[in-house]
């Protein structure tokens, strides 16, 4: 389905990379929230997010302040002049925030995951023309993800935004939640007019990984960035270990190198007629490699084999993985490139058998 998209238009708010959201997890009290909110209104942040309704791994902890928080947003519009932005799971969610004016909805990750959730929050939200961010389901199933969008759309909401905020894992290593870029690069190719927030404080789980974790996002030429901000971080009700103040917050986003998407030199041009080049030789060659097969598959039916043979399946990634590495590559990535040849033979050998 084609997704009927007009940009997000805030008055105020120029439209350069990177859009800027920020403001700490949670809203925790009225003095946490106008103190955060000051100091970033102070470095020119003009999109202000506090959590109102905590979606919580277990219960017990920190669930949301609840409706008392939506005045505190409404004091950070009226005596910072910033649009304020929080998370809705509910329809009720989305009733309340409409009438407390709240400028930006966003879904939360664990929300996208859910078709009948989001499907309420659609409806909730028929006839209101305020921008929609929809962060990806914790889970890494892009359909997942583009269904929540449709649902969005069909309800008539055209101002949609992406935030890619990582996918759950078991392994925590480095991430909090992986960052699986080509999952939103594959979004971006899908639906190029949607605009993409990278939050890197959800990400990263950790301080440290918020700068580097902007800079790649910009790297790949994402539009915004959804930061977790906080006015005493060490002291937060939720998320203390990835929230930044708003002085570090300014001292990284003015440290972001911001390359541009387009190129107009005339050399990158004669070297994208070389990968052009590349790729209708890999085209070629595959072709004739398959070629090749097919007449092995002839064989093996002929002779009553089996069509896979380990032993030499297992050769080929061996040796073309140490090839590869030898070559400068990652051996891991010339052995996925070989299994997905692979997959191909088999699925064309298996032709010639059953014919
Ligand atoms: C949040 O933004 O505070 C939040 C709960 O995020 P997520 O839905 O990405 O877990
Ligand atoms: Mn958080």
């Amino acid at each position: 389905m084609e997704l009927d998209l007009k940009p997000i238009e805030l008055a105020g708010i120029e439209k350069k990379r990177p859009m800027i959201i920020a403001g700490p997890c949670s809203a925790e009290t009225e003095e946490q929230v106008m103190d955060t909110a000051t100091m970033l209104a102070n470095k020119g942040i003009k999109i202000f997010r506090a959590g109102i309704w905590k979606p919580r791994t277990k219960p017990g902890g920190f669930e949301g302040i609840g409706v008392d928080g939506l005045a505190w947003l409404k004091r950070v519009k009226q005596e910072t002049g910033m649009y304020v932005a929080t998370e809705v799971a509910t329809a009720k969610h989305v009733y309340e925030c409409l009438k407390a004016g709240i400028d930006v909805l966003w879904i939360g990750a664990r929300t996208t995951a859910n078709p009948f959730a989001v499907q309420e929050i659609a409806d909730a939200l028929k006839g209101v023309d305020i921008p929609i961010l929809i962060k990806n389901p914790v889970n890494p199933d892009l359909e997942l993800w583009i269904g929540a969008f449709e649902r969005i759309n069909n309800a008539g909401l055209k101002q949609l935004g992406a935030i890619h905020r990582g996918f759950s894992s078991y392994d925590k290593k480095i991430y909090r939640n992986l960052p699986q870029w080509h999952i939103p690069i594959e979004l971006r190719r899908r639906i190029p007019e949607l605009p993409i927030f990278c939050d890197p404080s959800h990400i990263g789980g950790k301080r440290e990984l918020v700068a580097p974790l902007c800079q790649q996002a910009m790297d790949l030429g994402f539009d915004g960035l959804i930061v977790e901000s906080h006015c005493n971080p060490d002291c937060a009700w939720s998320d203390a270990a990835q929230q930044v103040t708003p002085d570090v917050l300014d001292y990284i986003l003015n440290l972001l190198v911001i390359r541009k998407e387009t190129q107009t030199t005339e050399n990158l041009g004669e070297l994208r007629n070389q990968i052009d080049d590349c790729d209708n030789e890999i085209i070629e060659v595959l072709a004739k490699r398959m070629r090749v097969c097919r007449e092995i598959g002839t064989f093996k039916k002929e002779h009553d084999m089996t069509i896979l043979q380990t032993g030499r399946y297992n050769e080929i990634l061996d040796k073309r993985g140490a090839q590869g590495s030898l070559c400068g590559m990652d051996s891991e990535f010339i052995k996925k490139v070989f299994e997905a040849i692979h997959e191909e033979s088999v699925r064309q050998q298996m032709e010639i058998i059953n014919k």
